[in-house]
């Protein structure tokens, strides 16, 4: 075996992240290491912190990266505002709602759980009538994308219900960030945490989180400390905080802040409005290609993801092979579906810089001509036809 040097092949992302990562942001990873108290690097930063306020839609002063990937930002909002004894309403319709149950009984905290069916949005009425029967929760924790399935949930109305209730919300927007809308200040949503790697097509290793006045409030009214010191954010704030003085709390990954920066400026460049349509525009071609083949979507077609297409695997046909032909022949990987639903869908993921008409062409007709010469039954030949009549009338 070679040790030197490890090429890794050029592959083409279409699952539920990483997501294909855009050549400029690569090239912004190598540009020279400086110190991370370096004044130069202290402007990019407060540049980063202004575009994430852009990218959530809000003006919350508290708003920057977690030096690590998305799970740290879920980390950092339960590990700040959930103490010992205190009552979290979680909601669980995948697998990430189960991560925050986790989360907060680590935290010493109570979980009161929600639990829908995976593969629907979050129902609304069963999360009231939780917040009436628990009027001492102190916060309503929730995904607004739950990548393992593609289904989106109603934040707007999530937050508010929290707020009339006298509840913080926590809420988890790795996938849906860039992709489809993520309006933290309408919302009224006070712990967001999100990740580079999904729709802003970023290396992973980062997490964005964003924190309103109120959650600021409780942080600061805390009755114990923190019992994560990497997370804790009123040590975290030394280094990312405002104003000029900053001191020394954890090395930032230089490099990979150059790339979030430049993810981010793409993002400016298009414009947030133009992304989300590009994800929905990239989907329905998508979608006219996998149901001319006779498949099938998992999620309501009102709260499907676009950039998370959760498809029935037909019949008889064999998860993994198929997805290890799709790697081995085309360089095409798709993901496989977790917990309850692995192996019954295939989870195509059509994030950030790979939501493009050419992937859309490329994956229905690698699927087709896999599926196909697996003797799957399935109408061969017809995707790539009915997604380019969507393509075109575009
Ligand atoms: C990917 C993902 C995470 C975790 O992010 P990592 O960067 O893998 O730690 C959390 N929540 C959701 C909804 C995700 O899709």
């Amino acid at each position: 075996m070679n040790t030197a040097v490890f090429h890794p092949p050029v592959r083409t992302l279409m699952g539920p992240g990483p997501s294909d990562v855009n050549p400029r942001i690569l090239e912004a990873m190598s540009r020279p290491t400086i110190g991370h108290l370096d004044p130069v690097f202290v402007g990019m930063m407060d540049e980063v912190k202004a575009m994430l306020q852009y990218a959530f839609q809000t003006t919350n002063n508290l708003t920057f990266p977690v030096s690590a990937p998305g799970s740290a930002g879920m980390e950092t909002c339960f590990v700040n505002l959930v103490e010992p004894g205190d009552k979290v309403i979680v909601c669980q319709n995948g697998v990430f709602g189960g991560r925050m149950k986790e989360n907060v009984i680590r935290c010493g905290g109570e979980a009161i759980m929600v639990e829908d069916e995976w593969g629907k949005a979050i129902d609304l009425g069963k999360v009231e009538q939780a917040l009436k029967d628990h009027p001492d929760a102190k916060v309503l924790a929730f995904v607004h994308a739950e990548t393992s399935t593609g289904a989106q949930s109603d934040a707007a109305t999530l937050c508010a219900l929290a707020r009339e209730h006298d509840c913080l919300s926590i809420v988890d927007t790795v996938t849906s960030l860039g992709g489809t809308p993520v309006k933290v200040d309408e919302w009224g949503a006070d712990a967001v945490y999100s990740g580079t790697q999904k729709c802003l097509s970023c290396v992973p290793g980062i997490s964005p989180v964003t924190f309103s006045e109120r959650a600021e409030a409780a942080i600061r009214n805390r009755k114990t400390p923190v019992q994560s010191w990497f997370l804790d954010l009123s040590l975290v704030m030394g280094y990312w905080g405002p104003g000029a003085k900053r001191a020394y709390h954890h090395t930032a990954p230089i490099n990979t802040l150059y790339a979030l920066h430049e993810a981010l400026v793409i993002l400016q460049e298009e414009g947030l409005e133009n992304a989300w349509a590009r994800h929905r525009r990239n989907h329905e071609a998508l979608k006219a290609g996998i149901e001319a083949m006779g498949m099938s979507f998992v999620v309501d077609e009102a709260d499907r993801l676009p950039q998370l297409n959760a498809v029935t695997i037909p019949e008889g046909v064999d998860d993994a092979e198929v997805r290890t032909r799709l790697l081995n022949d085309y360089d095409l990987e798709i993901g496989a579906g977790l917990g309850a639903l692995a192996g019954k869908i295939w989870r195509i993921g059509l994030m950030g810089f790979a939501s493009n008409a050419r992937n859309v062409l490329f994956c229905l007709g690698a699927l087709d001509s896999t599926l196909t010469s697996l003797g799957a039954r399935i109408e061969s030949g017809a995707a790539v036809e009915a997604a380019c009549k969507v393509l075109d009338a575009c």
